[in-house]
């Protein structure tokens, strides 16, 4: 295939007239494609359905005899605990076993911290003159909504293929008193689909950082989501934070949102014995307790992480198909042509493209006049900034196979429209 970037402007304008024709065609069949977000389709869900009898009229107990019908128990049934905690790779008493969202946990995490500190010794965050959190971007936009509602100055951080610019991190953080933390999801990262490699976690887990009470929020949303079978390795944060001796550095979350329901999961945190024990204090104030019955069913479902393996295995069997096809239209369309790079996850939820700079919010715009709707451009950085403008994620999962190629088809035509429209100015 001819390298956009090498070609004459006659042929750059041979190529756009053939594109052109090609995508007033998909304009006439009044598409309405919806690749946004990265929610579970419902062949996913239906694998879960079982689920829904368990926890019955003979079976609200939890083995030492709690009944999950009633208040109480405000870190979760000790089965979930247990069943979590290896999910996590922590310890049953580094684990809260929640509601039914993540997001919660983080959102209130960072509100407890706000109003109370980190723990008994800090000063609240919200009575800092000035606060600052690391971004590593393209990331999950809902983190960084987070930070702006919370008044958080944001900071982007580049990523390569082992994860967040660890030699700015470093400098960043030891040198500025303001800089509270750094948001990270470290397995198969949303958009970007890479895992953290050992030497990032154990940088992140022992730079020194000058504020004392700096916290690294990882995300663990993807930590089963593989869709191959040689899964990528994420080395254990809470124990390299342990050994560096910063054992507090880290919060841990995760949530069975994209394993069984997505809004009707459970979720966790993890963390040192010393931060789920501070946590916990305050949860009681907010809840006399999580869905027990919820725990219950999900524990009678899995029975142990075996299950929770042998489901992944079917949702992968569901979505590697789909982001087959992702892969397999963005190589036939745009391979050698110099203008986009893609990633081909090995897991997660996304594909996460960059085009040539100062092309991504055209492109976006173009194959939504077109039916086909995309993750907005500048979404995956902080306050919806791509400062190269050349970051556009793709979520494959809930649209059918026939939908993602027809979709990806004119995502791709729209992509080198925008391309030799800026090659030719
Ligand atoms: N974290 C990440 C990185 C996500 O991509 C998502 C959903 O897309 C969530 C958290 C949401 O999880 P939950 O439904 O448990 O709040």
């Amino acid at each position: 295939m001819s390298d956009f970037t090498k070609l004459s402007i006659e042929e750059l304008n041979k190529n756009k007239n053939e594109l052109i024709k090609r995508y007033n065609e998909f304009k006439s069949q009044k598409l309405e494609l919806d690749m946004t977000r990265g929610k579970p389709c419902p062949e996913q869900l239906d694998l879960s359905m079982d689920l829904l009898q368990f926890a019955d009229k003979d079976n609200y107990k939890t083995q030492n005899g709690v009944d999950c019908r009633n208040y109480g128990g405000v870190d979760g049934i000790p089965e979930a605990k247990n069943l979590f905690s290896q999910y996590l790779e922590v310890e049953p008493d580094e684990i809260i076993v929640g509601g039914n969202a993540s997001l919660t946990f983080m959102h209130d995490t960072f509100m407890r911290a706000m109003i109370h500190g980190v723990d008994e010794d800090s000063v609240p965050w919200s009575k800092q003159p000035k606060l600052k959190f690391l971004c590593p971007s393209p990331g999950y936009d809902r983190h960084f909504s987070i930070c702006e509602f919370m008044g958080i100055e944001m900071i982007t951080i580049e990523m390569d293929e082992n994860g967040p610019d660890m030699d700015i991190v470093e400098n960043l953080v030891s040198e500025d008193e303001s800089i509270k933390g750094i948001w990270c999801v470290p397995k198969y990262s949303n958009p970007s689909g890479i895992t953290y490699s050992d030497e990032v976690i154990d940088r992140l887990s022992s730079m020194k950082t000058k504020a004392s009470d700096f916290r690294i929020f990882c995300d663990n949303a993807y930590s089963a989501h593989h869709l191959t079978d040689t899964p990528d390795k994420l080395k254990n944060i809470l124990e390299a934070c342990k050994k560096a001796g910063n054992p507090d550095r880290v919060y841990i979350f995760g949530s069975t949102a994209k394993i069984t329901f997505a809004g009707g999961g459970v979720s966790m945190m993890a963390g040192s014995k010393k931060n789920i024990d501070r946590a916990k204090k305050q949860l009681i104030i907010q809840s006399i307790g999580p869905d027990k019955i919820n725990q219950l069913r999900h524990v009678c479902f899995f029975k142990d992480m075996d299950g929770v393996t042998n489901l992944m295995k079917k949702h992968a069997m569901i979505l590697k198909p789909k982001f087959d096809a992702v892969q397999t239209i963005l190589e036939r369309e745009l391979a050698g042509k110099n203008i986009v790079q893609w990633s081909n996850p090995k897991g997660g939820y996304f594909v996460s493209i960059n085009t040539l700079d100062n092309c991504a919010k055209d492109i976006v715009k173009m194959a939504s006049d077109a039916g086909v709707k995309l993750t907005p451009a500048g979404a995956t950085y902080p306050y919806k900034n791509d400062p190269r403008d050349r970051n556009i994620r793709v979520a494959p999962s809930f649209p059918g196979l026939n939908d993602i190629n027809k979709a990806m088809e004119l995502f791709a035509i729209c992509i080198q429209i925008v391309s030799i429209n800026k090659l030719l100015k």
